[in-house]
């Protein structure tokens, strides 16, 4: 199919977008997030064809966006706790699960009762969510296993031809998808996926209620994922991911003897690339947990244009913060392949 590519999308473009939007066809939009695919979230078969573009197996459920917090009861059954968290991070980059309401199709929640909402930050995704007078069904417009999109560049490589419209905004704030709490009838709160809605800042928002994090353990083969995005490999790049972890100056020593490999890349900080010279792509300033984050998808697509470049050593951000959520993608990036140098 032909994707119209719209620069800088005015009212009139986002009018259109939202017309398409409607008769059951895919917009890709900006969020401060990541770029997400969109169609209708009432619409079962609109939602067939998102899974059919991206390739994403039909039990990976979708977030449903929608303008404003107090639309949601339409779609699920809110509770207090979830209330708190709108007051203080929506719009913004947080997801919420709760019990879904019958008009939100099982096809959208892959067979789930539950239905994940959120209110996106950005101008472009809250004017089309507004205009096409439905919540947008949206998962990462990237194909189902690569880095989510934070370009404009990245979506039109993997899903030109295969969406009506791509609407381009620029390059995505935050960089990461959105932090994933799941909201319980009877107060508990916890965290399926970090973001750059930290657990501190949650819990800060509940008046200091506790927040459960289920996000950082890998699942046994058999055992079934609470966010069925869990399961599934994610964020990889062409060449095989590596995460280096232990002190610092024994992983740059690793890394320097290995340096003179035309097939070996890696993933550092700005000034640790800058001594390993040219394989070696920097995701920001080492205490910068908001510039790694910022950076990292956009990185791990670019050893794809190195086709030289078979492995890569990824050094780790500082595990506290965001820096979290950056290590909770990066060691699925890298298939949970973490290598202690001693
Ligand atoms: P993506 O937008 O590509 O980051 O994918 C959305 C992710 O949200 C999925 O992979 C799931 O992990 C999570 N998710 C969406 N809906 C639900 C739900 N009802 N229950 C649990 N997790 C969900
Ligand atoms: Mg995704």
């Amino acid at each position: 199919m032909e994707t119209l590519i719209i620069e800088n999308p005015n009212e009139s473009d986002i009018k259109e977008a939202s017309r398409i939007i409607r008769s059951g066809g895919l917009v890709v939009f900006p969020t401060e997030t990541v770029y997400g695919l969109g169609a209708s979230a009432l619409d079962p078969e609109a939602a067939k064809k998102i899974y059919a573009a991206k390739g994403r197996p039909s039990d990976n459920p979708l977030i449903i966006h929608l303008s404003r917090a107090e639309e949601a009861e339409k779609y699920c059954y809110t509770n207090e706790k979830f209330y708190k968290l709108a007051e203080c991070f929506m719009p913004g980059p947080l997801t919420v699960i709760l019990p879904k309401r019958d008009i939100i199709p099982m096809e959208v929640t892959g067979g789930l009762s539950t239905v994940a909402v959120r209110v996106p930050m950005n101008e472009i995704a809250l004017e089309l969510i507004k205009s096409s007078e439905v919540p947008i069904a949206a998962p990462s417009a990237n194909i189902s296993g690569r880095p989510s999109p934070t370009c404009p560049i990245h979506v039109i490589n993997d899903l030109g031809g295969k969406v009506d419209a791509i609407l381009c905004g620029g390059e995505c704030e935050v960089g990461l998808e959105s932090t994933i709490v799941r909201c319980e009838a009877d107060g508990t709160v916890s965290q399926l996926r970090p973001g750059a809605i930290t657990p501190e800042m949650l819990s800060a928002a509940m008046g200091g209620a506790e927040v459960i994090d289920l996000s950082t353990r890998k699942l046994d083969d058999d055992e079934k994922p609470i966010a069925p995005g869990m399961k599934y490999r994610h964020y990889a790049p062409k060449a095989k991911v590596t995460v280096l972890v232990g002190d610092r100056e024994k992983i740059f020593k690793y890394m320097e003897e290995l340096s003179s490999k035309e097939e070996i890349g890696f993933l550092t900080d700005f000034e640790t690339a800058k001594k390993l010279g040219k394989n070696a792509f920097s995701y920001g300033k080492r205490d910068s947990a908001k510039e790694m984050a910022h950076n990292l998808f956009k990185n791990l697509r670019e050893f794809d244009e190195h086709e030289e470049i078979k492995q890569v050593y990824a050094d780790m951000p500082k595990l506290q913060g965001l820096g979290l959520a950056v290590y909770n993608r990066l060691i699925k990036a890298a298939g949970f392949d973490v290598r202690e140098i001693k």
